[in-house]
């Protein structure tokens, strides 16, 4: 969920050059007018006006993100069926004033595949001078297109949203001085004038970038005691703090809502893949990323090469890396395993419970998700910063290993699956670690604040906000 889908200290640079061109002035992004990343329906004639809204802000920097906020989305619809209308947006794309702003997702691709340069933005941008530089070119340049989007109107009515929760690192400062003046008619971006709740949910796990952390919020949600203490270091009270686990897509937590499951053998049936073999997933996150195609190849080669005949089954889900799609599918591997490429997929939780172990990048949701499915884990990258802190929340909750050497990873991996010992005490592991009713958890404490939100609004009286 990854990400910060940290670009903070690149936009010093991309931002100073955007300042001095032409298209600086008071344009407005095309997409402005669109509003086609968001998922609410426009504010129709027959406005109702009973319904609660709650606007999403993220950015598709990485698949955790718009992960997080569609998981939240389906639990609202769960828990409350039409009592609560979810406007997620991509603060960045539609409402960014010009290039870099604009175009966070494609550049965080280039960034993370090249993590040195990830590296050393992550870390320029965490200092506290870096904090700084940022908060202050994001004013000054966003604040206008970014109010435009937090006063947009929500779901069915006509009127912004009730309440707003950020699943991204970079939508907490501007957005909670945006509230503040839309709060008081422009008189003050003060945080003590803002009367509309504001809500963090952090989607990174074992570590996080400071801006995720502002201690204007109302609450915020952090998944562990790492991230809590990060909160903590930034003043974060602990009257503030909520720590339940990271919110992951619904097909991972609709057991905890009472859905049926399927079992793994039907679910290989249906997926196309036997029934019989040790099966390993290979992921890259959302955008395939971490050198999969590499990684994926000296795996599959490594574990083909000890049979003639088929002793394991490797699934790669190179998400909307087409690239990698490709050169994985066109490439021979040895008898001794079978291997079954894919892109993005929309059932990864299926594919997950078809597996007996995941190969993957550091990826918080990734982790989270397969630690809900008892996989053990084993990590062949992470972003420097941001990820890192995942690599000793998996090793030290015992469900497994990094290496970024493929031969150490086939070894690892094919010792694990030939011994049921071994696999039974990973996923034992993996399944202590796992919370998989956070996302509810989350979205009934949402809930109940967007509802009191709005019965106040009702009621017509002077809201204020603070930290109850
Ligand atoms: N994912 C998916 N389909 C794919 C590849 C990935 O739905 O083909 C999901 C994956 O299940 C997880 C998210 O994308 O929920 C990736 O999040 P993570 O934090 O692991 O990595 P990121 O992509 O944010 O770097």
């Amino acid at each position: 969920m990854t990400i910060p889908r940290y670009l903070t200290a690149a936009l010093w640079l991309l931002t100073a050059v955007a300042a001095f061109s032409p298209t600086t002035t008071t344009t407005r992004h095309p997409l402005h007018s669109v509003q086609s990343s968001s998922s609410f329906k426009l504010a129709s004639a027959a406005a109702n006006e009973d319904v609660c809204t709650i606007q999403i802000l993220m950015s598709d920097t990485g698949g955790g993100h718009r992960a997080s906020a569609n998981a939240l989305r389906d639990a609202f619809d769960v828990l409350h069926p039409g009592k609560i209308q979810c406007d997620i947006v991509d603060i960045f794309t539609d409402y960014g004033p010009f290039w870099p702003f604009t175009d966070y997702p494609a550049i965080y691709k280039i960034m993370a595949e090249y993590s040195f340069l990830w590296d050393w933005f992550y870390h320029l941008g965490a200092s506290p001078f870096g904090i700084a530089v940022n908060e202050f070119l994001m004013e000054l340049f966003c604040f206008d297109s970014f109010q435009e989007c937090l006063a947009r109107p929500s779901g069915s009515t006509n009127h912004r949203a009730d309440m707003v929760i950020s699943v991204h690192p970079l939508c907490q400062d501007v957005p909670l001085k945006i509230l503040s003046s839309l709060d008081t008619n422009g008189q003050t971006r003060s945080p003590d004038a803002r009367t509309t709740p504001f809500v963090t949910v952090v989607t990174d796990l074992g570590g996080a970038h400071p801006t995720w952390f502002n201690k204007g919020v109302n609450k915020c949600f952090v998944p562990t005691d790492a991230l809590y203490q990060c909160a903590r270091d930034r003043n974060v009270q602990p009257d503030q703090l909520v720590q339940y686990g990271l919110p992951i897509r619904r097909g991972f937590w609709d057991q905890a809502s009472g859905k049926e499951q399927k079992t793994p053998v039907q679910l290989r049936q249906e997926l196309g893949l036997d029934v019989e073999l040790p099966t390993v997933l290979m992921v890259g996150g959302g955008d395939g990323m971490g050198g999969i195609v590499d990684i994926a190849a000296e795996v599959g080669d490594k574990l083909g090469s000890g049979s003639s005949t088929p002793a394991y089954q490797m699934v790669v889900v190179c998400g909307s890396n087409e690239k990698a799609k490709q050169a994985l599918s066109s490439k021979q591997f040895g008898d001794g395993v079978k291997v079954n490429v894919q892109g993005f997929v929309n059932n990864m939780d299926e594919w997950m419970q078809a597996s007996d172990a995941i190969v993957t990048k550091a990826g918080p949701g990734t982790i989270a998700e397969a630690s809900i499915c008892g996989l053990p884990c084993m990590l062949f990258s992470y972003l420097p910063g941001q990820e890192e802190g995942n690599v000793p929340f998996v090793e030290n909750s015992g469900f497994g290993k990094f290496s970024g050497d493929p031969t150490v990873i086939a070894e690892t991996v094919s010792s694990w699956l030939a011994s049921p010992e071994k696999m039974n005490s990973l996923k034992e592991a993996a399944l202590q670690a796992a919370r998989p009713s956070a996302t509810l958890d989350i979205a009934k404490d949402l809930a109940d604040m967007v509802f009191a939100q709005k019965e106040k609004l009702r009621a017509k009286e002077p809201v204020k906000v603070g930290r109850a």
